[in-house]
């Protein structure tokens, strides 16, 4: 058991607007969206963050990027969208769960760098 707020997702103590949810994984809503479409992608297994993936973890981190792509397509996002994944201090991680950030809408989004 943990306090991640993620965790608490998928536990169902948190409520959340989920768009997919399997044995393995879980997509919702982003609370503060960044564009019209803004979905975060989570394993329900406790990863801090892209630092801490094993060659363990290759067959779910591989589930998780086919499924980043089915859900953008599902939500809209039929011409193109981003991924995001924000790692540790320097990549300005908040939550210390690994996510997916599945980003999108009807206009080109802003350049990142
Ligand atoms: P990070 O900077 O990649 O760690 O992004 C964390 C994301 O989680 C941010 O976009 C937040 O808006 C989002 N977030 C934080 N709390 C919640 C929540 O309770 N539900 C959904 N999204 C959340």
């Amino acid at each position: 058991m943990t306090d991640c707020l993620f965790c608490r997702i998928v536990r169902g103590e948190i409520p959340a607007r989920k768009v997919y949810e399997d044995d393995l994984v879980v997509a919702f809503h982003d609370i503060q969206p960044a564009a019209p479409v803004h979905i975060l992608l989570i394993p329900k297994l406790h990863i801090a963050s892209m630092a801490d993936l094993e060659l363990s973890h290759e067959g779910l981190m591989g589930h998780l990027m086919v499924l980043a792509s089915r859900i953008a397509r599902e939500q809209g996002c039929t011409d193109g969208f981003r991924t995001i994944v924000n790692t540790g201090r320097v990549g300005l991680q908040e939550v210390y769960h690994l996510h997916v950030h599945i980003v999108g809408g009807p206009q080109p989004l802003p350049p990142m760098l």
